[in-house]
């Protein structure tokens, strides 16, 4: 088992940031599985397809289902309440299988780090690797 961590600086409020290649160069076993584990609660870890208009999409579907419309009782606190909710609808880790030293993906598989409360500094992804 060994870990690793990536650090990432977001430009924008909510930005979707392709971390597959950063990945995959941290990537020190043949055959096993990885861990990619976001350490902030308004950020998210995913698995899609990295075609423009699908990020988008996903950018609107979350503004949709997450109300301006409600008085949100995180905002008393720090006032990002909706990057929050919009954290709990997606996933904070994925893990994910990694063959001949790279992540074995689909096709059309991109692994995204979404920035829900940008612009930040020192964004921590942590990846733990375990090997067959
Ligand atoms: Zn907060």
């Amino acid at each position: 088992m060994s870990s690793k961590k990536i650090i990432l600086n977001s430009n924008r409020h909510f930005e979707i940031i392709d971390i597959t290649s950063q990945i995959n160069r941290e990537i020190d076993i043949d055959s096993g599985i990885v861990n990619i584990f976001s350490k902030h609660s308004t950020s998210a870890i995913v698995v899609n397809e990295n075609e423009s208009g699908l990020l988008a999409d996903l950018e609107l579907m979350l503004e949709d289902l997450i109300s301006d419309k409600y008085s949100w009782q995180h905002d008393r606190i720090d006032n990002n309440a909706k990057s929050h909710l919009k954290s709990f609808l997606l996933s904070s880790s994925e893990t994910l299988p990694i063959s001949g030293g790279k992540l074995d993906l689909g096709t059309w598989q991109s692994v995204f780090f979404i920035e829900l409360d940008g612009p930040r500094k020192n964004r921590t992804v942590n990846l733990k690797f375990i090997s067959d």
